[in-house]
């Protein structure tokens, strides 16, 4: 090859800078929708009603009855890196919040146009403010308002006509929105969701706010999902002294389904884990005569300094410090529970 002189190195932009970030923790409507709600559970919420259309990229509205924004952080309340939930890096080991980094909202401004409605407690009327590219467009304008919070985001992906291509040639993002919904509100039952098209008078999620796991179960997956499902616990001290406790609901061998639906928290917070999903679904082939796929709910605690939650752009995976000792725990958990609930069905069903 002809020795060729290297390419010029330019500094990027700032907005192209921040739009490639947003793209990342923005990646698709769902992703939205997951900040949005997780915000909202931030907020001490009790109440979550999601609207959208056109699988999300016209509108994704999430009305919350939380504690609201003070008008004096409208201002810089969608600028990157502004948050109340951090201050500083080492708080990042004992964080509650699902939220942590200041990015969510910021993202939303630099591919979407956000419009923000929300009122304090003592205050006689809300506040409305519209965002672009991270800042406010004009003063916030006084509205009437309920309790609590209204996030809406349209056009999302105006600006990035690839991504809006390949979203609008795939199945639209609404069922990945109601599936996410779904899964808080099983975990999250002191909390009522809603999900529904815009203009659709009936919701597609809709639950009310209960003491019992299993009726929330119920009422988002159904009757013949509930009724073969098995309480199941863990609580044991692992190495370092570290407390794991786990509690869930699991499919007895009664359940058939062609595919997992597998439910994770870790710290309240809604995870994947594949390590452990595949350790379950070994346990369920090797003890269940038919091939029927498990229903999966788990809580799983951790001490959060064992849990390490700034691993991925999208916070959908999270890394924990003994997590071959969590994994062979629980699948021997499972693995006893579905064999005796298994014996006793095949005695019941020879007598
Ligand atoms: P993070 O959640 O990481 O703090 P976000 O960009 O998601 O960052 O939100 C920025 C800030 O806006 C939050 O820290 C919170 O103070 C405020 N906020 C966002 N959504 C809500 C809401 N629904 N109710 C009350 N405050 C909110
Ligand atoms: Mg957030």
């Amino acid at each position: 090859p002809i020795p060729k002189e290297p390419p010029k190195i330019l500094r990027l932009e700032e907005c192209v800078v921040n739009r490639i970030a947003a793209g990342e923790v923005i990646q698709r409507p769902v992703s939205a929708v997951k900040e949005l709600i997780e915000n909202s559970l931030d907020a001490d919420s009790t109440s979550i009603s999601v609207v959208v259309k056109d699988g999300g990229l016209k509108l994704i509205q999430v009305s919350d009855d939380g504690h609201g924004i003070c008008y004096e952080d409208l201002p810089i309340l969608c600028e990157r890196h502004t948050t109340s939930k951090l201050s500083k890096f080492e708080d990042l080991q004992s964080i509650r919040s699902m939220g942590f980094r200041g990015e969510a909202l910021a993202s939303m401004t630099y591919v979407g146009h956000v419009t923000v409605t929300t009122i304090t407690m003592g205050q006689l009327h809300g506040y409305r403010a519209t965002y672009r590219d991270g800042l406010m467009v004009d003063e916030p304008k006084a509205c009437a308002a309920v309790k609590g919070t209204q996030i809406m985001i349209e056009n999302l992906f105006y600006n990035m006509a690839a991504r809006r291509k390949t979203l609008q040639n795939s199945a639209d993002d609404y069922p990945k929105i109601v599936d996410l919904i779904s899964r808080f509100a099983i975990h999250h039952t002191h909390v009522s969701f809603s999900c529904r098209k815009h203009g659709a008078g009936r919701a597609d999620v809709h639950t009310i706010a209960t003491s019992s796991r299993l009726d929330a179960i119920r009422s988002v997956y159904g009757v013949s999902v509930a009724r073969n499902l098995m309480n199941i616990e863990v609580s044991d001290t692992g190495p370092l002294n570290s407390v794991f406790k786990m509690d869930g609901f699991i499919s007895s061998s009664n359940y058939i389904a062609k595919k997992i639906t597998m439910v994770l928290f870790i710290n309240d917070r809604l995870v994947d884990c594949g390590a452990l999903k595949r350790a379950i679904e070994i346990v369920y082939t090797a003890t269940l005569p038919k091939a029927s796929k498990p229903f999966i709910y788990m809580s799983i605690i951790l001490p959060p300094e064992h849990v390490d939650v700034n691993i991925h752009p999208t916070k959908r995976e999270v890394s924990l410090l003994n997590q071959e000792f969590v994994i062979e725990k629980i699948q021997s958990v499972v693995g006893s529970k579905l064999r005796s609930s298994n014996e006793s069905r095949t005695f019941q069903e020879q007598t």
